[in-house]
């Protein structure tokens, strides 16, 4: 059975963020039993739980790693060991590859990743604490469009090209052809289809045909409306212009995805801006009649 685990569902920052005394996260603070704190996005993956592959590395996961006990060592297999066997890049921001730091201690693994991310890892004096022996750390590249299996697993990752450039501090790096700095990843195991896209600078007819295709889609859902940055912090571009589709509105997500059949919609990636994430919002009830679900930290899908 193919298990798809969201172990955080927050936007860069976490939330309550560290520096943010907004409503939602002095709510998240003061009443966290009714506006629940979330970790910065993880996602894992597995159909048999002695391989288990994360989707990207939180700066949070070491903390996520021991919230799910699936992902822990297990006590009958020696003192070091991790049913962890690889982590999938889609991307090379920060909140989404700061996690890899946690996981060095040794321990080897695979990590797939784009020509370009890798080239942008390895130029980090940081990263080499991944490759301090040899056989720790197992690159293997992948391209758009070329499927391949997870490690021992059965289950089929197949990495498709999603606009976007490489964050700010790898600029100097050229992005070359599309599907170098950003992907999507379509996942196959035991029937079930998954399109994993926390970033969606766009619904392009590509991505609306790779969604319709799949039972469960998860979706940027970094922010509710376009203007929501520049509403609590002055002078900030909109969604649009820092490449999120919005939630809301005749250009946002539920409307450009309405037709879209998957059993299961989850909006992931949740910014601390984001009304939706006051169950008791307006905003949220306006996602949930629309047949969308908003990401839980833990949750499963199936569950
Ligand atoms: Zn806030």
């Amino acid at each position: 059975m193919l298990h798809f685990r969201l172990l955080g569902t927050a936007a860069g920052g976490g939330f309550p963020q560290w520096n943010c005394a907004c409503d939602k996260c002095a709510s998240s603070r003061a009443e966290p039993e009714k506006v629940s704190p979330r970790m910065q996005l993880q996602a894992a993956v597995w159909n048999s739980s002695d391989a288990i592959f994360l989707l990207n590395a939180s700066p949070d996961l070491r903390f996520q790693i021991e919230a799910n006990p699936e992902l822990r060592p297990r006590t009958n297999l020696g003192n070091r060991n991790t049913p962890i066997q690889g982590i999938v890049l889609t991307t090379a921001d920060l909140d989404q590859i700061l996690g890899l730091l946690l996981l060095r201690e040794f321990q080897p693994l695979t990590l797939y990743a784009t020509a370009l991310i890798r080239r942008v890892l390895e130029a980090n004096s940081f990263f080499r604490m991944l490759e301090r022996v040899p056989n720790q750390l197992s690159w293997v590249e992948i391209q758009a469009g070329v499927p391949f299996a997870l490690g021992t697993s059965d289950i089929v990752c197949t990495p498709f090209a999603m606009p976007g450039e490489l964050p700010v501090y790898a600029r100097e790096f050229a992005s070359g052809k599309p599907g170098q700095a950003s992907l999507g990843l379509l996942l196959e195991g035991d029937g079930m289809r998954i399109a994993y896209t926390p970033v969606v600078p766009a619904i392009t007819d590509s991505l609306r045909t790779i969604y319709s295709r799949c039972e469960a889609i998860f979706v940027d859902g970094t922010f509710w409306s376009d203007e929501e940055l520049s509403k609590t912090h002055a002078r900030m571009p909109t969604a649009q212009a820092i490449g999120h589709v919005p939630m809301s509105g005749k250009d946002g997500t539920i409307a450009l995805l309405s037709d879209v059949p998957a059993l299961q919609r989850v909006f992931v990636h949740l910014n601390n801006t984001n009304p939706v994430l006051d169950p008791r919002s307006g905003a949220y009830n306006a996602v949930v009649e629309a047949g969308w679900k908003i990401a839980q930290d833990g949750w499963e899908l199936g569950q």
